[in-house]
């Protein structure tokens, strides 16, 4: 890296998505200097579905990380408002479309948790981070360097380097892995303690990510689908279609969930082989018009990933955030707000120092308060799938009925759940919850530092204190008892 500033740690980030974005700018915040080093072209990986329109879905939790950036206007300029979901029926009813019911979210609870729920492009929302991230400080400062066409071949954990595939050779005090689940950082943590390989395990469903121009949407009467909630999502047996606004006034963006029939490689800027008018199966002819006019989709092989040994190398200098660390299924509610926690929480944590000789102690820090977290709410993605997917069957018709009963008395659709599934765990993550939603990752940090850092720091102070020129002082922890 550059000249380094004496009072500033060094790091490098892999990958210039989202986690890795969010993970620069929380770190420049705290003051830190910034290498990151993108494998594509531009920001954000290569571009989702062929025009480069992946839908990003932000829970108020996420919305309200960026609203705290300063972000708000242009967050409002580029997304499109979600208040909840209007379920329908997939396979072909007695009528069509045939409506089940509606699961609203609730105001209060909204309001509360400081955000609202919001829609807009993958493309947009790394566009947004992207610029934020480089932009100079007050001082004129920039403290984020970003790399493009920087694909990073070999990462040297003791050493802290990183190896480009030019050749570049890059130190750091810590490394950062925000390169998703089947990147490079993530491979080195498995190859460094000696757990078997891990390229995932496919699940049995494939995701098609695809979008509908927003005059095709108009032309063909379809415009219905960004009537309130502005949210659709079609239910089973077995297979399961959600419909969301692309960003303000903008396009339609689909997904549909099958059982997994494709034999090709996954990736989000590939071209399905298989068109989504073969893969639909039996489904209500609202489906099938909405396929038809769509544009090519990709696929995504869902697939589960083992948990990590850790998410730090044993030398204490390189860690794994965003999808690298806890990867998720693709169209989930709450990968792209982890990903954003993630970097708050980090930048959040190192505020508290300049020395690089607590590198180590900082991303264990990470590790152990964002892991319970970001488990729980995979563990709740994959019980939502599980529903919206549930086979033909005594569940699958309870669920429904209990769906429409629910609708029929006034309620959200998902709260009679509990009631027809022994094993559901409500609230899945479909639901809003206030320890989901109302979530603050700096607040995190703080309760870390308040708890346990601080007192690290003490101790360092009294034999390093001249190594450590912004440590904290003991008059100083008084004052903030
Ligand atoms: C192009 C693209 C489109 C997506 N669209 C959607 C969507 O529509 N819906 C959805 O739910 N999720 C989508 N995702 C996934 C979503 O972004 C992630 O699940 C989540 O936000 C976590 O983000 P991340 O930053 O941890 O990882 P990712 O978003 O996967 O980003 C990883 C980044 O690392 C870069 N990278 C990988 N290897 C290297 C290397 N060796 N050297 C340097 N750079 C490297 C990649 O190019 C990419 O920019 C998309 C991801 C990508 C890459």
């Amino acid at each position: 890296m550059g000249d380094c500033d004496s009072t500033s740690l060094e790091f490098i980030i892999v990958g210039a998505s989202v986690s890795g974005l969010a993970s620069a700018i929380a770190l420049k915040e705290s003051g830190h200097r910034v290498l990151v080093l993108e494998k594509e072209a531009r920001p954000g990986g290569a571009g989702s579905v062929p025009n480069g329109s992946g839908c990003a879905q932000l829970p108020p939790n996420a919305g309200k990380i960026l609203s705290d950036w300063g972000l708000d206007d242009v967050l409002r300029a580029n997304s499109s408002p979600v208040s909840g979901f209007t379920v329908y029926k997939y396979d072909p009813g007695t009528v069509s479309p045939d409506f089940i019911g509606t699961n609203l979210w609730d105001k209060e609870l909204l309001s509360e948790a400081r955000g609202g729920y919001v829609q807009l492009s993958h493309r947009e929302l790394v566009r947004i981070l992207y610029e934020f991230a480089i932009k100079p400080s007050k001082d004129d400062i920039s403290l984020v360097s970003v790399k493009f066409g920087a694909e990073v071949v070999n990462i040297d954990c003791e050493a802290c380097t990183v190896t480009t595939k030019n050749g570049e050779v890059h130190t750091a005090d810590g490394i950062i892995g925000a390169d998703g689940a089947n990147g490079i950082v993530r491979r080195a943590l498995i190859e460094g303690d000696g757990s078997e390989p891990d390229s995932g395990t496919f699940t049995g469903i494939s995701a098609y990510n695809t979008f509908i121009p927003r005059t095709r949407v108009l032309e063909n009467d379809l415009d219905w689908l960004f009537n309130f909630p502005n949210c659709t999502l079609w239910m089973g047996p077995n297979r399961a279609l959600r419909t969301f606004p692309l960003g303000k006034d903008s396009d339609l963006s689909l997904t549909v969930y099958t059982p997994d029939i494709s034999t090709q490689h996954i990736d989000w800027n590939d071209e399905a082989e298989m068109k989504l008018t073969d893969v639909l199966g039996s489904c209500d002819k609202a489906i099938r018009k909405l396929a038809a006019v769509a544009e090519p989709a990709t696929c995504i092989r869902i697939k589960e990933y083992h948990d990590l040994e850790s998410w730090v190398s044993e030398s204490g200098r390189v860690l794994v955030v965003g999808d690298a660390a806890h990867p998720s299924a693709p169209a989930s509610m709450h990968s792209y707000s982890c990903s954003l926690e993630d970097g708050v929480f980090l930048g959040k944590l190192f505020s508290h120092t300049q020395n690089t000789e607590r590198v180590p102690e900082f991303f264990h820090a990470f590790e152990g308060q964002r892991q319970t977290r970001c488990t729980r709410i995979r563990q709740a993605e994959k019980e939502a799938l599980r529903i919206i997917l549930l086979t033909e069957g005594p569940d699958q018709a309870a669920v429904e009925a209990s769906m429409r009963e629910q609708q029929g008395a006034g309620g959200n659709v998902l709260e009679g759940l509990q009631n027809v599934l022994d094993d559901f765990v409500m609230p899945t993550g479909f639901c809003l919850t206030p320890s989901r939603y109302g979530y603050n990752a700096r607040d995190d940090a703080d309760e870390y530092w308040m708890s346990w850092g601080r007192y690290h720091d003490m101790k360092k102070d009294t034999t390093d204190v001249d190594k450590t020129p912004i440590q904290m002082t003991f008059s100083s922890l008084v004052e903030m008892e």
